[in-house]
């Protein structure tokens, strides 16, 4: 059959791929450690069930506003002021199917052919898909490892022209685990004032930032940068609510409405019952998140520990997000029984195979020199899972 030309464009999202083999593999009775998932391994907090349960015993269980219903939306423009001082009112606001849900409706909305947005790599995977599934063109501006991944105005310039729309910023970042500098965010903010260019600022991960730092929002800079900014961020994992599929975008209300608009013909609400539960997880605050991330941090520093005394790999210590993110490019042209490893792709392949441990490799994130290892799994499984990998390592040659 022939399909659209639009959806030639794009692969399957590996990290989603990658988990479906590991989980295909475990149900053939193969322990295989999966450190692909990009999701926390903690069950969602009770308060928050019991506000599901609620719903559905009170028949909250019909359509709702597009866009969110009313309470939602206010906890939401609470949280932002509370959190990031940012001053918006519901109209700015779109509850959606999650936060990929929400970037989708934006790269709809805001996307068309000629358009380019700038990515900064390594990057979250689905970015440059919904960007070509909209006809744009992703420009893709390589950040270093030696400095913390972070972007000058210098560089950012370098990369644009007068077809350039958009930038997105992801930060704390998955894969990285950046987190960038406030001069970081004030170089991006000045450039998009001068350029004009909306910024997308995917704030997934705010709540998992590590060793006392405190998230910023780029939007927090100034009323003008808030204007021209789309902040994305949801329930999923702050609170271990990837399943319940809530996110949203607050940004300027023209656009809100637009996406709110391309929402009505294809999800219309996100499902009643989850938006009383995040309605509860985001009313409960910071509690449950801080609770995640005393454990997330002893998992990343044992990780990132034994990463490091691996033979050939160099991994940073990740400030924010659940994921460690090793340089593995001197292993390159190593052997093994069944070849020689020649990029990332082949080493997790080799890993999945030999040690029966998942992890992604960094091509799809646009790093050809890394993998990525989430650690939102239990220390017993990271012990394992490294143990065997470690020894699948030492066995190249
Ligand atoms: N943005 C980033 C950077 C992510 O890593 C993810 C999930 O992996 C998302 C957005 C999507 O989150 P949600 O589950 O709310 O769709």
């Amino acid at each position: 059959m022939k399909v659209a030309g639009r959806a030639g464009r794009i692969v399957p999202s590996a990290t989603l791929s990658v988990t479906a083999t590991a989980k295909a593999m475990v149900a053939r009775g193969i322990d295989v450690v999966d450190f692909s998932s990009g999701e926390p391994d903690f069950d969602t907090p009770e308060p928050v069930k019991s506000a599901a349960d609620a719903a559905i015993r009170a028949g909250f269980t019909k359509y709702t506003a597009v866009s969110g219903i009313e309470e939602l939306k206010l906890a939401i423009v609470e949280k932002l002021r509370r959190d990031q001082g940012l001053t918006y009112d519901t109209s700015h606001i779109l509850v959606s199917c999650g936060a990929k849900h929400s970037l989708y409706n934006l790269a709809q909305a805001f996307f068309e052919a000629g358009d380019e947005v700038v990515l900064l790599a390594p990057f979250w995977t689905s970015y440059q898909d919904q960007i070509l599934l909209n006809d744009a063109t992703p420009v893709v501006l390589e950040t270093s490892e030696s400095e913390g991944y972070a972007v000058t105005r210098h560089t950012l310039e370098a990369v644009l022209t007068p077809r350039t729309k958009a930038i997105v910023v992801n930060s704390p970042s998955n894969p990285t685990g950046a987190v960038y500098e406030r001069s970081t965010l004030e170089d991006i903010a000045q450039v998009a004032l001068q350029r004009d260019l909306l910024i997308i600022s995917d704030e997934i991960y705010e709540k998992i930032i590590y060793d006392a730092q405190r998230h910023i929002s780029i939007a927090s800079l100034g009323p003008e940068i808030a204007a021209r900014t789309v902040v994305i961020n949801g329930v999923s994992k702050a609170y271990a609510m990837t399943g319940w599929r809530i996110g949203y975008a607050a940004g300027p209300n023209d656009l809100i409405k637009v996406m709110g608009n391309i929402q009505s013909h294809s999800t219309s609400n996100p499902t009643s019952i989850s938006q009383k539960a995040a309605l509860a997880a985001i009313q409960s605050g910071d509690v449950f998140p801080n609770e995640m991330l005393v454990e997330f941090d002893r998992r990343r520093r044992v990780m990132v520990e034994r990463l490091n005394k691996m033979p050939g790999l160099h991994c940073r210590m990740p400030a924010g997000a659940f994921y460690a993110f090793p340089n593995v490019a001197s292993l390159f042209q190593r052997r093994h029984a069944g070849g020689v490893v020649t990029s990332a792709a082949d080493l997790a392949t080799y890993l999945l195979n030999e040690a029966r441990v998942a992890t992604v490799p960094g091509e799809p994130f646009g790093s050809a020199s890394h993998l990525r290892l989430s650690y939102a799994t239990s220390m017993d499984a990271i012990e394992r899972g490294l143990d065997r990998m470690e020894a699948a390592i030492r066995q190249l040659h």
